[in-house]
């Protein structure tokens, strides 16, 4: 069934740090007219320079997906694009004094909160559409990635996570029409191995990660010094490990993980800027392949 695009219903703010950057951030959603997409807005640079949330803008995937065009760039994009693409909104015009889009609690829970508190709001125009019509295919096999979209009627996405941790196990969500996006994958964070956390602070990532913005697995039993530094980084007195992940909070649902993944996907895929009609399944899927994916469907589109 064609459906007609929509906007959002008023502006929606959020202020926080961004992940990377730990700089503080605000974006403020706006209304935008029908056909203009979602477009960011970078309001701290001179002239206000745009980039669209598309999929030939992105320029970096290492540990989100960063947008550029000219001399705006905007980085971690795909939680505040998930919450708004599920939710209907087609345009959107995104001001924000950063380049990085604030981390919040890891999820996309207070994004999703506010989009229902406003509502959305139906325009004068059909929305466009993307059938697919043949199997695409995007796998680093290597990595047991893969991404692959066949044809169906309605959007359906399945995720499947392995990363042969004892900790996560295999974990397997499906999102579809009868999912309800604000109460089944929303409040999904973001997550982290601990062993990679060390390096990330090498590279002068997550600066602005704290134990609230993620969630951390741990894999092995860890000794007391490195509790220690795990402590001093956070800003801690101390930090309980439960179940194998190092938190304290608990989990939101038991496969937390495979929903943050299927967040991250829908945020990702996108980046086409047309409503799929087609199912995908994704196996291991990270920034780098689902925004390649987005990128096929975007060149199918373009050599029509
Ligand atoms: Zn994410």
């Amino acid at each position: 069934m064609s459906q007609n695009q929509r906007t959002i219903g008023g502006p929606i703010t959020f202020s926080g740090k961004g992940l990377h950057t730990g700089e503080l951030v605000t974006m403020t959603v706006n209304p935008a007219p029908a056909d203009s997409g979602i477009v960011f807005r970078r309001i701290d640079l001179k002239g206000a320079p745009e980039v669209a949330a598309l999929a030939h803008n992105v320029c970096d995937t290492s540990r989100g997906t960063t947008i550029k065009s000219g001399k705006a760039k905007v980085a971690t994009i795909e939680h505040i694009l998930s919450a708004l693409w599920t939710m209907g909104v087609d345009n959107a015009t995104i001001d924000i004094d950063a380049p990085e889009t604030p981390i919040m609690d890891g999820s996309a829970r207070e994004y999703a909160a506010e989009i229902e508190r406003v509502g959305t709001i139906e325009q004068d125009a059909p929305r466009n559409y993307f059938s697919v019509e043949e199997e695409f295919c995007f796998e680093i096999a290597k990595k047991g990635v893969k991404v692959v979209i066949s044809p169906a009627e309605e959007y359906s996405v399945d995720v499947i996570v392995d990363y042969n941790s004892e900790v996560v196990g295999r974990q397997h969500f499906r999102y579809d029409s009868s999912v309800s996006y604000p109460e089944a994958i929303a409040p999904c964070r973001t997550f982290v191995f601990l062993h990679e956390i060390e390096l990330l602070l090498k590279l002068g990532l997550i600066k602005g990660g704290s134990v609230e913005s993620a969630i951390v697995v741990v894999e092995k039993p860890i000794s007391d010094s490195t509790k220690k530094r795990i402590c001093k980084v956070f800003g801690k007195d101390d930090i309980a490990v439960e179940r194998g992940y190092l938190n304290h909070q608990r989990l939101r649902f038991d496969d937390e993980i495979a929903r943050h993944k299927l967040l991250d996907i829908l945020g990702d895929l996108a980046l086409l800027g047309r409503r799929i009609k087609g199912h995908v399944e994704a196996l291991r899927p990270g920034h780098y392949a689902n925004t390649q994916m987005a990128a096929q469907l975007e060149n199918k589109i373009s050599d029509k």
